[in-house]
């Protein structure tokens, strides 16, 4: 609980006061400071902290925009507690339009991070000391990797009970219960107990506006479930979906691809997914679901070859084989590997 003075990154920040930092996250070729943009809000009452983070992939932009909305919307006068807001953590990777960091590491597998390892681990460990380790919740904005969308949804950790009650009350469309990815900023703050909401919503490279919206609306409706704000948005969606388990549908042919389906639909077995045909117009493959589900996310490519990810899709329940593990969670992206 604050109430009191709050420090971050060493400055201090007063009850009612909002301050923009750039605390330094590395340095470039020519020796220049890369900093990390972040704004404190102390509010003028006591409350929880809250932190939002967006960006820990570089090519993920909507949740930048989100962030730059919730902090116009924001008065500290009217705020109970303290938020932080970190509008880019992977201020490297943006820079050159990647989901990566110059190196080719994965910002959201090098939480908690330390002082000493490679230049995602340093971020890393900036971001869990002055951010993630002094709040009670955060909010992490993402979207669908290189090639996907996703409909908007809202990933809590399975066992956690306050992520989950949070993420109901933030009203995206969705909410997937997903394991823990170890290294991810969530699995991070996980550990330090604190409930973390991922949110993923449209595709990386683009600002896709009813994403923005879901993500700022809900941000808000967070902030209100919390008592740290008395008015909030409605909800994107008045009742959530709540979804437990996904996994990806792969292609079993090459060719040109027609989807059958979009993100968000609710699809039937023995419902058309998706025909593939050569281009000369041979029909190659033509698939149909095997059972009920939600489409939460899918391909961009018009192209398709043998086990490419087509569609991402979630049950309500726990009724999918595990042999296709499903957690691709907070990447949203089957092919990456852990290369290091
Ligand atoms: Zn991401």
């Amino acid at each position: 609980m604050t109430g009191g003075p709050i420090a971050v990154a060493g400055v201090t920040v007063e009850p009612g006061e909002r301050r923009d930092l750039a605390p330094s996250a590395s340095e470039s070729y020519t020796g220049d400071r890369t900093t990390l943009p972040l704004a404190a809000i102390n509010g003028a009452e006591d409350g929880p902290r809250l932190f939002v983070t967006a960006a820990v992939h570089g090519d993920e932009l909507n949740g930048i925009e989100t962030c730059r909305r919730l902090l116009d919307r924001l008065d500290p006068a009217e705020v109970r507690g303290a938020v932080v807001v970190v509008p880019i953590v992977n201020v490297l990777g943006v820079q050159i339009g990647s989901r990566y960091l110059p190196d080719r590491r994965d910002l959201n597998r090098a939480f908690p991070g330390s002082h000493s390892g490679s230049m995602a681990a340093r971020i890393a460990r900036l971001v869990s000391d002055e951010v993630i380790g002094q709040s009670d919740a955060g909010i992490d904005l993402h979207t669908a990797a290189n090639n996907r969308t996703n409909v908007s949804q809202v990933r809590v950790a399975v066992d956690d009970e306050v992520a989950q009650n949070l993420a109901v009350a933030f009203g995206a469309p969705f909410v997937l219960t997903a394991k823990l990815r170890p290294g991810s900023l969530r699995a991070a703050a996980n550990e330090r107990g604190v409930p973390v909401l991922t949110f993923e919503g449209g595709q990386p490279l683009r600002f896709d506006e009813d994403a923005i919206d879901v993500a700022l609306r809900g941000s808000l409706r967070v902030m209100q479930r919390l008592d740290m704000i008395d008015e909030a948005p409605d909800p994107a969606h008045q009742a959530p979906m709540v979804l437990n388990e996904s996994r990806w549908l792969r292609a079993d042919r090459g060719g040109l691809l027609e989807l059958h389906c979009g993100i968000g639909d609710r699809i039937v077995a023995g419902q058309p997914l998706w025909t593939t045909t050569s281009p000369l117009g041979a029909e190659r493959a033509s698939v149909d679901a095997t059972e009920e589900g939600y489409v939460i996310g899918a391909t961009t490519l018009p192209l398709v070859q043998p086990g490419q990810a087509l569609l991402h899709v979630a049950l309500p329940g726990d009724r999918l084989p595990a042999e296709d593990d499903p957690t691709d969670e907070e990447d949203d992206d089957p092919d990456v590997l852990d290369d290091w």
